[in-house]
């Protein structure tokens, strides 16, 4: 899950992260008073979007004019963003962060995420921070420092003060480095996040260390231990369809091709939509329903997938183990009754009395073909849509 950038730079500041005075706002009014509270030499209006790379494409507005926030915040409130993490479709814009402006000396990237190969936690960081960091990754490398830390003994002030000499730091700025990075890592641990990040962690001509953006993203699994992080969901930043798969408990993850599939088992799903793409097309989802997938589930996962604009066929690939074959046909059927079946369907059922689901899906005289195989199915469907 993400957040916005205002809710992580609340919840740094929870930790002792230093950020800038800011606030959450939705409206103009709201920014316009809220600058009036601020009393800042410098404003940043800043747009709140699940996407970085704001900067870059206007998202970010400085002004020295406190009458100067509520024409930002107006033109930036309902506009789409589009920025190199959104996709050409951008983002709209709903909230804004109004805050302080700071007075920049350098800007650095710090991050805390885990290491896919030890398993560890790793602080990543780079002297080159600010909006060109994926620039530095690609082509100077030797640029960015890793420290790995042992979760059994967790962070130690030796690790921020290595990784700050690193990075050059002034002996007056280490001790509130060493500081940060441990309160990162207290963030990092107890709040069960998959990555915090610092682009840019700022020093201030007065030789301050500020965080100036902040990003944090949470492992969906272990949300359920943090009543706080749960309460940061934005529901107006996922896809509509990933919020009603996620209240069903499907693991549904919508993606751009035009073939709609329902599976069930991650394995099987990942194997289904190679299947789709060796037949000459691409999967409009991911979509798991559960080795024990009911009848309901079924039924749900079909209705989703049928209102996807973009599906222009649908292949339902299931293997009963678990669950049997007949309770699957039951639940198409049973979708079927309520949701208009308006593109192509395929449906291929294997393992427990499949042979008894295959009879009953042929004799309800819905508009749908069985197939045997699942290498039959994709090349099925596939010819189908393209008939
Ligand atoms: P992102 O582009 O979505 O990552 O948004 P950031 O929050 O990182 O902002 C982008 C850039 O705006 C930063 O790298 C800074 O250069 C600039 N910026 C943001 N806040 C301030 C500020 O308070 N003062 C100044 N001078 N620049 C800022
Ligand atoms: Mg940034």
């Amino acid at each position: 899950m993400n957040i916005h950038e205002f809710q992580a730079k609340q919840l740094f500041a929870q930790f002792n992260i230093p950020v800038p005075r800011g606030k959450g706002v939705a409206s103009v009014e709201e920014a316009q008073a809220w600058a009036g509270e601020l009393q800042s030499p410098v404003y940043v209006v800043k747009a709140q979007i699940h996407a970085g790379g704001r900067g870059k494409a206007g998202g970010v507005k400085l002004t020295k004019d406190r009458a100067q926030v509520g024409t930002l915040a107006r033109e930036l409130l309902g506009k789409v963003l589009v920025t190199h993490q959104t996709g050409p479709e951008g983002r709209k814009v709903q909230r804004l962060l109004v805050e302080e402006g700071a007075d920049i000396a350098s800007e650095l990237y710090v991050s805390l995420l885990v290491d896919r190969f030890s398993g560890w936690p790793v602080f990543v960081a780079s002297r080159a921070g600010g909006m060109e960091i994926e620039e530095v990754a690609a082509h100077s490398p030797e640029k960015i420092l890793k420290t790995l830390i042992d979760p059994a003994a967790g962070y130690q002030a030796f690790h921020g003060r290595a990784l700050g000499y690193q990075l050059g730091f002034e002996k007056e700025l280490l001790g509130p480095f060493v500081q940060m990075m441990g309160n990162l890592y207290r963030l990092f641990m107890e709040k069960g996040a998959a990555v915090v990040e610092i682009n840019p962690l700022v020093i201030t001509r007065d030789k301050k260390l500020i965080a100036l953006d902040a990003k944090v993203t949470f492992d969906d699994n272990s949300i359920y231990r943090n009543d706080d992080i749960k309460a940061l969901r934005d529901l107006d930043e996922e896809d509509p369809l990933e919020v009603l798969a996620s209240q069903y408990g499907l693991n549904y993850v919508k993606l751009d091709g035009e073939i709609g599939c329902m599976v069930n088992g991650a394995g099987l799903a990942m194997a289904t939509m190679d299947t789709i793409k060796l037949a000459g097309s691409f999967p409009a989802n991911f979509l798991d329903v559960g080795g024990g997938a009911s009848k309901e589930t079924v039924k749900q996962a079909f209705t989703i997938l049928m209102s996807d604009r973009n599906v222009k066929g649908v292949f339902i690939n299931i293997f009963g183990g678990i669950v049997r074959c007949e309770r699957i046909a039951d639940g198409v059927m049973d979708a079927a009754k309520e949701v208009s079946i308006r593109v192509p369907l395929v449906v291929r059922l294997e393992g427990t009395n499949a042979v008894e689901a295959r009879q009953m899906l042929a004799d309800s005289g819905l508009n749908l073909v069985v197939a045997r195989t699942m290498w039959e199915g994709a090349q099925k469907i596939v010819s189908l849509i393209h008939a």
